[in-house]
């Protein structure tokens, strides 16, 4: 949090995190009543103007097939300049790469490599996938992400750090406990970087899943740490439960996530 960051948000998603704000077993039909809506009218015309949504997934527009057309194709060359002219100065310095989704980690693992080796793309030092952790990283993106992060390092530059934030989905998100804790996978992730687990916490039943998922992931070897983040992509959601899911980490001695964003920029696209 407070670091200066540039989200590169992909499209496309394995999950749809439909019980998000649900009571259990219950799914949101806001996207899919969105996408009824656009399908019939052609309501919206670029994804700033799709309606937000406080159940189910809150970036249902960046992989919900419904609304793929209003997400530009870039090229390369094209992403790389807009990047550049968001940061300041146009220059890297302290900023970060955070590249999510959707995730992040699906068939654009294939697309960095061609990104991050752009001349222009030189100064940056750290990288952050936001990812749900289900995803195995490809052999050729492996051995490509461990080059990337020596490479200025042997030659007397700066360190590189990679890190994948792993937002591993409990029940809560309606997506299935098999296909959402994966261990071996966020294992490996460890072998080229930091990585960190955050669950998302609504309730008690939620802090007694993510405790037992984090039992699974130790099991299997997980280092890295363990941060619980209040649910609530709105203050009026996220201040009924902050304190208490702050009271449950210490107490259990885990890290706390806030969420600098919601007070910062409110509920917006883009943030
Ligand atoms: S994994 Fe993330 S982007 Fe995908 S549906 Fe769930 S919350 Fe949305």
């Amino acid at each position: 949090m407070g670091v200066p960051s540039v989200f590169l948000r992909t499209f496309g998603c394995n999950f749809k995190c439909e019980g998000f704000g649900m009571p259990r077993g219950q799914v949101s039909h806001e996207a899919t009543d969105i996408a009824a809506t656009h399908t019939m009218i052609k309501a919206f015309e670029k994804y700033e103007d799709l309606p937000l949504v406080s159940t189910g997934c809150d970036s249902y527009a960046s992989w919900h097939p419904d609304f793929k057309e209003l997400s530009p194709m870039l090229t390369t060359d094209a992403i790389v300049d807009r990047i550049m002219e968001i940061i300041p100065y146009n220059e890297w310095k302290d900023e970060h790469l955070v590249i999510t989704g959707g995730e992040p980690l699906l068939g654009w693992q294939r697309a960095y490599p061609d990104l991050l080796d752009h001349p222009k793309m030189a100064g940056l030092t750290e990288i952050t996938f936001e990812t749900n952790g289900t995803q195995k990283l490809t052999p050729e993106f492996k051995e490509y992400l461990k080059t990337w992060q020596t490479r200025t390092w042997h030659n007397g530059g700066p360190i590189r750090e990679i890190t994948f934030s792993v937002s591993a989905k409990l029940p809560c998100s309606g997506e299935k406990w098999e296909d959402a804790i994966c261990p071996e996978i966020v294992r490996e992730y460890e072998q080229v970087g930091t990585a960190y687990l955050k669950f998302v916490i609504a309730t008690e039943d939620d802090f007694d899943d993510a405790v037992t998922a984090t039992v699974e992931f130790r099991k299997a070897g997980f280092r890295g740490h363990v941060y619980l983040m209040p649910v609530g992509g709105v203050e009026s959601v996220y201040a009924l439960n902050n304190r208490t899911v702050a009271d449950l980490a210490m107490k259990h001695g885990l890290r706390y996530s806030d969420r600098l964003q919601v007070p910062l920029f409110k509920n917006e696209w883009g943030t």
